[in-house]
């Protein structure tokens, strides 16, 4: 893979369009969380630095081509003002006359913020003459928005083909960490998977088995392995008719060579409920009418044992119910393990998905990681092994 940054661009005097991802929660019409900002901030000076015009593309919600008020994006102007720290002017339309205008006012060391681009029919449909339109608005393309780079988009894939184009330090960090986690990787890698449903990570199931050489599982999701093999789950959540689905995933990945390391104890439990009444048993000891909340302590240490001796280390969901005290245990300890080892050198860490950082988040551990993707839905198709249209046009 190899794609341009801001650095080997010549901004001098130059409009760039810089698609960005700032939809933030507002309240009230304030931003109530400004983390998607704050991201791109870097982006947006290193521009500014090179004598270039920042004209921002983003998308608000979904407003599915129509123009709806409520979605628009100018509420979100005071905070990048306060956040970027120079002028944001905004314009009520990112195509035609007014927004050729906006950018033709653009003062140098100013930025402008384009209207939400989903309010547009063609966005969505990657229409080539709204990509025509938008495209005359600039000299040079620059996308920062990793997170909407699964989807072919007029702001995120057309006008990369359409004009010069670059990563922004956002999404030049979110590749390179990537690509050391699973495209060119320090071997041993491991990849940890969790969460609820099997079916919704049958994808990313398949394609890690082909790459990495240990594949931990765990969560919900390692109950239907368990039940694969015969075990009985009790009330567990389990999807039953996914036993032979998780069978095959379990044969190929002896075929391979890739090492699978499911509970050998875990914790059950009698209600959904924090502080609810638990007992830890062997893998196989599930009472049939308690079901499997999170991975045992001997788990635990397996886990940790297998990170001791990786290089590389890819996690996307919790071990465990970690919403509730205290099925997060196994969760926290193999995050700790895994910030430790990212510390001292011995361990590249990437972890991504949403409950993946909420749960890494109050593990304490999320800043001590290499790198933690906020991308949600991008993310996961990556690690699927898909291409993403954004990315690949940026490619050269
Ligand atoms: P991500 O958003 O990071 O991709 P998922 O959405 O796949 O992660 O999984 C997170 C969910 O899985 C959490 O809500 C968590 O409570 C649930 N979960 C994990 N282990 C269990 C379990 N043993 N029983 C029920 N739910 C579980
Ligand atoms: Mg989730």
């Amino acid at each position: 893979m190899a794609w341009n940054t801001i650095d080997n661009m010549d901004l001098q005097g130059k409009t760039v369009l810089v698609r960005v991802d700032i939809n933030v929660p507002v309240e009230d019409g304030k931003v109530t969380d400004d983390t998607r900002i704050r991201r791109i901030a870097p982006t947006i000076a290193d521009i500014l630095a090179a004598g270039g015009k920042p004209v921002l593309l983003a998308h608000f919600g979904r407003p599915k081509g129509k123009h709806v008020p409520e979605m628009s994006l100018q509420p979100l102007v005071p905070a990048l003002e306060a956040t970027f720290g120079v002028p944001v002017a905004f314009c009520a339309d990112c195509r035609g006359p007014a927004a050729m205008a906006a950018v033709g006012a653009l003062a140098e060391g100013s930025v402008l913020l384009l209207e939400n681009t989903r309010f547009q029919p063609g966005e969505e449909k990657n229409d080539p003459a709204l990509a025509a339109e938008m495209a005359a608005l600039g000299d040079v393309y620059c996308n920062d928005a990793f997170s909407a780079a699964h989807r072919a988009h007029v702001s995120t894939e057309a006008l990369a083909q359409a004009l010069p184009s670059c990563a922004g330090r956002l999404m030049q960090a979110e590749l390179e960490a990537l690509e050391a986690a699973l495209g060119q990787p320090q071997r041993p890698v491991v990849a940890v998977v969790g969460g609820a449903k099997v079916s919704s990570k049958l994808e990313l199931l398949g394609n890690l088995v082909e790459k990495v050489d240990h594949l931990v599982i765990g969560g919900g999701m390692a109950n239907t392995f368990l039940a694969a093999q015969g075990i009985d789950v009790g009330k567990s959540l389990c999807e039953h008719d996914m036993t032979d689905t998780a069978a095959e995933i379990l044969a190929k990945a002896d075929k391979i060579g890739c090492s699978i390391l499911l509970p050998s104890d875990i914790v059950v439990a009698w209600e959904f409920k924090a502080g609810a009444a638990n007992e830890t048993v062997a893998a196989d000891a599930c009472p049939a009418d308690a079901m499997i909340l999170d991975a045992g302590p001997d788990t635990v240490s397996r886990i940790a044992g297998v990170l001791a001796t990786a290089k590389t280390l890819i996690w996307n969901g919790p071990m465990g119910a970690f919403e509730i005290t205290p099925f997060d245990a196994a969760t926290n300890a193999a995050a700790q393990t895994a910030a430790e080892l990212t510390q001292t050198g011995q361990l590249i860490s990437v972890a991504g998905g949403g409950d993946t950082v909420a749960a890494l988040n109050q593990a304490g551990a999320a800043d001590r990681f290499t790198y933690i993707s906020t991308a949600g839905g991008a993310f996961l198709e990556w690690m699927e092994g898909k291409t993403l249209p954004g990315v690949a046009a940026l490619e050269n």
